[in-house]
């Protein structure tokens, strides 16, 4: 598929297309990142004196929560070990996944089947770099986590999106997904629970996707980097407890509260038939040599299945979300359908005097000092929302609500 083609998919190029002396390869026009793109203005803003209330960034760590002790601990004994690790990972971080796979989710891996990451990035990266040929197509959630969109495009491929809608509380229908298969569909991604909608599918359509996914031989893709933050409950259901092969991507950033020490890994459940695929990630990793040592030790030594930071760190996100619930149902220019679990929540705004989300978002920074995010940049699903993380303490979400809602409800007239 050509690049016009492309542009029919995503009808938004992101790459500025003035005339450069030394441009930049064509395959980034579709490589967006919208969470941090909005950065821009909102520190110019802050360059001129404002303070920024920002709710752009899953970033647990940007708020009043910190790497577990425990984590912080196994760190300060590994700060010594600076050599490279094994281009998979150190045996002992890939054993502690699998203990810790299974006696938090029952899920059965062999060590050999696991690649430690510079975070899930990486091992998206790497997966659909082994996986996509240009022209093929990604079957990925509406709307998704961005770089799901951006690393299909940047090898060629198309992401299609399978929709979902707040009536369904953000859940995708079997028969919308089944409807978009063609010839050229390569994977299934999930992302449950999801970022951005913070819905957390149902066991009954994992069953549907996975058996789909197997009948018309796709590869099937679970993103689990939410799966302990639930707020019914201890773990998501997940599609990689369904039978047959299933890649597994999950990482340290959000469940352990450690973004920024860039950890992750992708898990390969299967009888030998992902081999291929496999292979295709572990030359990536050779060539990049590692991801960090010391890292890989404190995870080794530290991580454990219900671990004891994760009732409190569930309980701040319930009251978080439901605080952004009741403050959304304040006023009729803003819907929200509830999240489940995740970080965030993705907020409708059905009076937009503006002709896109991203104006409304950027005139919402400019009026009231406040970064969210604009709900295209996690595709057309998204369109006419905003999302915003419910991470911060309630005094904070307070305040931000108390502009947006103020925002909302003058805009509307206009
Ligand atoms: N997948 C999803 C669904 C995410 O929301 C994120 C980050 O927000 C990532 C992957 C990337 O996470 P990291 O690279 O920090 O592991």
């Amino acid at each position: 598929m050509g690049q016009n083609a492309l542009d029919e998919v995503l009808p938004v190029p992101h790459v500025a297309t003035l005339p450069s002396r030394f441009p930049a390869a064509s395959r980034l026009r579709y490589m967006d990142a919208p969470i941090r793109d909005v950065l821009t203005p909102a520190r110019e803003l802050e360059r001129q004196g404002h303070k920024v209330l920002k709710l752009n960034i899953g970033d647990p760590d940007a708020y009043d929560f910190a790497p577990p002790e425990p984590l912080a601990a196994a760190l300060r004994e590994a700060a010594t070990l600076g050599r490279y690790a094994d281009s998979e990972g150190v045996p002992d971080v890939r054993q502690a996944i699998v203990k810790y796979e299974k006696e938090s989710r029952g899920l059965v891996l062999d060590p050999e089947d696991v690649v430690f990451t510079a975070g899930v990035s990486e091992a998206l990266q790497f997966l659909f770099g082994a996986i996509l040929e240009a022209g093929d197509e990604v079957l990925v959630p509406g709307p998704a986590y961005p770089q799901y969109l951006g690393v299909t495009c940047f090898y060629g491929a198309v992401p299609v999106e399978y929709p979902s809608s707040p009536a369904n509380g953000w859940i995708p229908r079997i028969e919308d997904i089944a409807a978009r298969i063609t010839p050229r569909t390569r994977a299934i991604a999930v992302i449950s629970p999801n970022n951005p909608t913070g819905a957390v599918y149902p066991k009954a359509i994992l069953k549907a996707i996975a058996k789909l996914a197997h009948e018309r031989n796709l590869v099937l893709i679970s993103d689990d980097i939410y799966s302990e933050l639930v707020f019914d409950g201890e773990t998501a259901p997940t599609l990689a407890t369904e039978p047959g092969p299933c890649i597994i991507l999950n990482g340290f950033s959000k469940n352990w509260l450690v973004p920024g020490w860039r950890a992750g890994y992708i898990a390969f459940k299967h009888d030998g038939e992902l081999a291929d695929i496999k292979e295709g990630v572990l030359r990536q990793a050779r060539s990049r040599l590692s991801a960090s040592y010391p890292i890989q030790i404190a995870l080794a030594n530290a991580i454990r299945a219900h671990a004891p930071h994760l009732p409190e760190l569930r309980r701040k996100l319930r009251e978080r979300a439901d605080l952004v619930v009741k403050r959304v149902s304040e006023t009729e220019n803003l819907t929200l359908a509830a999240p489940k679990g995740a970080f965030y929540a993705l907020v409708g705004v059905p009076h937009n005097p503006w002709s896109t989300d991203k104006e409304w978002v950027l005139n919402l920074l400019k009026e009231e000092k406040v970064l969210v995010v604009h709900g295209s940049g996690f595709g057309q699903s998204a369109a006419g929302h905003f999302r915003t993380v419910i991470l911060p303490p309630p005094e904070t979400l307070n305040e931000a609500f108390d502009r947006i809602i103020r925002f909302a409800d003058k805009t509307s007239k206009k």
